[in-house]
């Protein structure tokens, strides 16, 4: 094991390989306070990349609703209950151990978790499911609060993965050019083990081929400029992909910076664990923040305040109003008048937007056909 150093909490750590950042960080911001569920980028994703022999039952990217809902089934629950009560410093490092720590001493990378085939089956279980299915039929027999929000997940192109730590055939590397995380098909014997050590269950087995697969954060699309499919058919206009530094290096006209660093709005996923992993999360306001902190970390109730704040600031307003505006991605923005500019990387002008649109009223009756539209209530 080597001494590596994570951000996200605030600490050095142990990991199987020495650190090797590299060129530029892939990563994606998600604002949960847009998300609708219409599983548009979920659909977007299994078009393009798994509609082939076995792949029958892969998400690269799913939506599920939170607290409920989980694809597989209970991914999370699982290795949050083999690592036990975790807890955060007073200045927000992490006290606990991750689970590449946790395993130390065992024939294990990693606390693992491994999905039986059933687990698979039910990608929706839970949506818009509040209760938790209390059989009771008492709406008084909730066990928390009415609440629920959408929880978009691909793979978090970790900086630290697990996937790649468990692999015996080392067949799963880390792109230099863009840190996306890759299974080397050629290499791949089947073995599931990252399948097994990957926290976030973003490596999946193809039973016809009969090695593992993932996400490849469509590395091709990348290559080009653009942003991978998932982000740029999404409907709610919730997501941004893009290019993260490390905090000593944040730019304050980077977007995913600007979320992520400075404006301290978005936060990794359960980053206690330890992967580093690189997409990020705009908490939903409405929900219990004692859930959201074992989810998003200490800093959540900041994020979310700060989240709160924005309709003040023109910047931010005016970052949070590119996202799916291009197809392209941003590499930098800049705000200038109430207007929001993004730009590709050679530093040319993608497109201008406002910082905020206009709100219209339309009149119930439409003089031009005549006739009256109501709104139903
Ligand atoms: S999310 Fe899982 S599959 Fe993706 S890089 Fe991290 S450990 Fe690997
Ligand atoms: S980045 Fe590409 S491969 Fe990964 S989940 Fe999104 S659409 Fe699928
Ligand atoms: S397309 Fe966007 S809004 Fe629709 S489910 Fe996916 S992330 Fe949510």
């Amino acid at each position: 094991m080597a001494k590596v150093k994570n951000w996200q909490i605030k600490r050095e750590m142990e990991y199987r390989y020495e650190q090797n950042r590299p060129k530029r960080q892939w990563a994606i911001v998600f604002d949960l306070n847009k998300c609708i569920a219409c599983q548009t980028c979920t659909l977007a994703c299994k078009t393009t990349w798994t509609s082939g022999k076995g792949q029958e039952y892969m998400f690269w990217n799913n939506v599920e609703t939170k607290p409920w809902g989980g694809f597989p089934l209970g991914w999370d629950v699982h290795v949050l209950e083999k690592m036990g009560s975790q807890e955060w410093e007073k200045n927000k490092s992490l006290a606990g151990k991750t689970i590449f720590e946790a395993a130390e001493g065992s024939d294990e990378i990693a606390v693992h978790f491994a999905p039986e085939d059933e687990d698979w089956m039910y990608p929706n279980i839970g949506e818009d499911d509040a209760s938790g299915n209390v059989p009771s039929g008492c709406a008084y027999a909730l066990p928390h609060d009415n609440w629920f929000f959408y929880l978009p997940r691909t793979c978090a192109h970790c900086t630290y993965p697990a996937c790649l730590a468990a692999c015996p055939r080392k067949a799963i590397y880390k792109r230099e050019e863009d840190g996306i995380v890759v299974i080397d098909q050629s290499r791949c014997k089947g073995y599931q083990e990252c399948v097994r050590a990957c926290p976030y269950k973003k490596s999946m087995y193809n039973p016809y081929t009969r090695i593992s697969e993932k996400c490849i954060g469509c590395y091709p699309a990348v290559e080009q400029g653009k942003q991978p499919m998932c982000v740029q058919n999404c409907i709610g206009k919730i997501r941004i992909m893009g290019f993260i530094s490390t905090p000593e290096n944040a730019r304050e006209d980077n977007p995913i910076d600007y979320l992520v660093h400075k404006k301290k709005l978005a936060l990794p996923l359960y980053s206690q664990l330890g992967l580093e992993p690189n997409i990020y999360y705009v908490p939903p306001i409405h929900v219990d923040t004692k859930y959201l902190t074992q989810m998003f970390g200490p800093n959540v109730g900041d994020a979310i305040e700060n989240y709160k704040k924005i309709r003040d600031d023109a910047v931010a307003q005016g970052l949070f109003t590119l996202m799916g505006c291009t197809d392209k991605i941003i590499h930098k923005f800049k705000v200038d008048k109430q207007l929001v500019t993004a730009f590709d990387e050679s530093g040319s002008e993608i497109l201008t937007v406002p910082t905020s649109e206009p709100f219209i009223e339309r009149k119930s009756y439409d003089k031009y056909i005549d006739t009256t539209r109501n709104n139903t209530p």
